[in-house]
């Protein structure tokens, strides 16, 4: 099983990039099928037990839930991922087994409680596992105080509550640790816009975009001219201040169907969404006599040089870079503080 495990581990980490681009992570499918493979081991033999003890009733909800379980755990090894309605759906009905074996076995289907209080967090957001793990535990306790005496119901009340509490602040903690993980994969620090990572995800998005459904995408390489001599004249400190405030222009000026992006160093790229060569080109113009006209950290003469290059299926995403940088090359040996449009597909 271990193997399996392992196996998995890697294929989601290698295709971690379409995690990234959905809701859903390569961590929460690994998560999901671990606890799903769990589940697996844990309820057949309690639904072969009961099959051979001729009870009818707990053999179809256990046998039920571990065929769930199951199910669910080879279509996430074959997917790759959960699907969230599946997960809703798996949430509840394994909800609804555990309160039909409180309410059938009495202590000993309360036990069957616990684990579901920590695998609701696993199926669900945190925000519905709470409400899951409410309504679970009212329930049960709803139940068991006909027939528990005390100080038995106490003692269930106080644990359920203890395990629900447990594992609310471990699945927020790790939604905490996440967020602050996405942003630093995803943001430049300095300049606080898209980075790298980011930019490959958004190239797939708007490559297959306009192969499926024709829609224009057109990218914008642009450079900071002579920018060593800001950082030789002011200093690099002042040159990252510039850098800020460039790209918080470059930001200001977008449309929302444009995306903008460091790619490196005083480099930066703009994906526009919809937009021909042609659009690309008017709006590099305007770029980049936005930065022309103003004066970043009371800089004057900063300019920017710009490629523009529109996707031309069925190249590939490094070829329409190049064509785009070979463009950023042109518009600096014609002088910089220019345009240069790439010739279409031309490489
Ligand atoms: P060109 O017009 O040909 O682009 O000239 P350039 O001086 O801009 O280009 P060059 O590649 O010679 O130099 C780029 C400079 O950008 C050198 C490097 O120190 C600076 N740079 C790159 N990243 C950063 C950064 O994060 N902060 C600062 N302050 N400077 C950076
Ligand atoms: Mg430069
Ligand atoms: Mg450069």
């Amino acid at each position: 099983m271990m193997l399996i495990l392992k196996s998995f581990s890697e294929r989601i980490s290698k295709n971690l990039h379409r995690y990234s681009a959905t809701s859903q992570t390569g961590f929460d499918a690994r998560t999901t099928f671990g606890l799903m493979v769990i589940g697996s081991v844990v309820l057949w033999p309690f639904a072969i037990y009961h099959l051979f003890s001729g009870n009818v009733f707990m053999t179809t909800i256990v046998g039920g839930l571990a065929l769930l379980a199951t199910a669910n755990a080879i279509l996430i090894l074959r997917t790759e991922a959960a699907p969230p309605r599946l997960m809703l759906v798996s949430c509840v009905l394994t909800n609804i087994t555990v309160l039909l074996a409180a309410f059938h076995l009495k202590l000993d289907g309360i036990f069957w409680v616990y684990p579901a209080l920590v695998f609701n967090y696993s199926l669900v957001g945190t925000r519905v596992a709470v409400w899951a793990n409410i309504t679970l535990c009212t329930s049960v306790l709803y139940l068991a105080v006909s027939w528990a005496e005390w100080p038995l119901w106490p003692r269930i009340a106080v644990t359920m509550v203890a395990t629900g509490f447990f594992s609310h602040i471990f699945s927020s903690n790790i939604d905490r640790q996440k967020q602050v993980l996405m942003t630093l994969a995803t943001i430049d620090p300095l300049t606080g816009v898209r980075n790298r990572h980011e930019l490959q995800l958004e190239l797939m998005k708007a490559c297959s975009q306009q192969t499926r459904l024709g829609t224009p995408v057109t990218l914008l390489v642009l450079d900071i001219d002579f920018f060593k001599k800001v950082n030789d004249t002011y200093g690099h400190i002042k040159g990252d201040d510039v850098l800020v405030e460039i790209a918080r222009l470059l930001g200001k000026r977008l449309r929302a169907t444009d995306s903008l992006f460091r790619y490196g160093g005083e480099e930066f790229l703009v994906l526009a969404g919809g937009a021909t060569a042609d659009g690309g080109r008017i709006l590099a113009e305007d770029l980049r006599i936005t930065i022309q006209n103003s004066r970043p950290c009371e800089l004057s003469g900063i300019s920017i040089s710009l490629g523009v290059a529109q996707y031309a299926p069925p190249e590939s995403i490094s070829e329409w870079l190049h064509r785009a940088d070979e463009a950023l090359y042109r518009a600096k040996a014609n002088g910089r503080n220019r345009v240069e449009l790439a010739s279409p597909g031309s490489s």
